[in-house]
């Protein structure tokens, strides 16, 4: 088995938000959660303190982790936006250049998803903003129809990771010649019930071990995705999550590897 790590990056402030409620709902989801005891009252008085500092980013802490173990994740930054999803494609740009001078990798968090004009000009503005090319993308929310695949083989990106499958599906080549690579274990899937954190980071990693210690021999992909913002105190067991992951594949010598490695192998076979 081999690893694929991905970060989603759906927010990185606080106050791109200051014409919607992603906020407030933050914050009301966190005293419910505490009301709930889903989380305790150091996480909530952080997770408090990180948005009355307007910082949800958290890059620096995680290309650290990510860079100190060789994970080759990938980071999606999006260039466009939708009711949740704010920030100027301009924003990512010291971010992105810090990834890639740390030799992790970056691709699009796509917002656009029925129109192709469009889709061409989220990657068009990557591509000028970031000077980057063989890009990868993966759909904010999943968002998908049937034409989605065939716009994207046509923009030319290098490949989809948008396919969310619990039955480790491995990576193929669609109908329409796009390398899709679907991916099997996404954070707010695993952590949370109706928009709520239900699970603490003890289910959530043994829930993982599993996967991973009964497929450990198998030559296969396990496609993980965790959102950059959660890590942070604010969002302990999602963090702690997260770096046992990175610290258990290390331990078990099961090897990361980047969608371009995943890309390369695909076309050699
Ligand atoms: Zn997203």
């Amino acid at each position: 088995m081999k690893i694929i790590l991905s970060h989603d990056v759906d927010n990185l402030t606080t106050k791109e938000h200051s014409k919607d409620l992603i906020v407030i709902k933050m914050i009301i989801r966190g005293f419910i959660e505490f009301f709930l005891f889903r989380i305790n009252f150091s996480t909530l008085f952080s997770r408090l303190k990180l948005i009355l500092s307007n910082n949800l980013t958290n890059i620096k802490e995680l290309v650290e982790l990510d860079k100190k173990y060789n994970t080759k994740a990938t980071y999606f930054f999006a260039t466009s936006n939708d009711n949740t999803l704010a920030y100027k494609a301009e924003a990512a740009k010291p971010h992105v250049k810090y990834i890639l001078d740390n030799n992790l990798n970056v691709g699009i968090h796509g917002i656009a998803f029925d129109n192709l004009s469009k889709m061409k000009s989220e990657y068009d503005k990557f591509i000028t903003i970031h000077q980057t090319k063989n890009i990868g993308i993966r759909m904010h929310y999943l968002r998908k129809n049937n034409d989605t695949f065939s716009y994207m083989k046509e923009i030319g990106y290098f490949f989809d990771t948008t396919e969310y499958s619990l039955d480790l599906k491995q990576p193929y080549i669609t109908e329409e010649g796009l390398i899709e690579i679907p991916f099997h274990i996404m954070d707010s899937y695993l952590f949370q019930e109706k928009g709520l954190q239900k699970y603490n980071s003890k289910y959530a990693i043994e829930y993982t071990k599993n996967i991973i210690d009964k497929n450990k021999d198998k030559d296969i992909i396990l496609n993980i995705n965790f959102h950059q913002e959660y890590f942070s105190d604010g969002w302990k067991d999602w963090k702690d999550w997260y770096t046992w992951i990175v610290q258990y594949c290390h331990k078990e010598n099961i090897e990361f590897i980047s969608y371009q490695e995943v890309v390369n192998e695909l076309s050699n076979k």
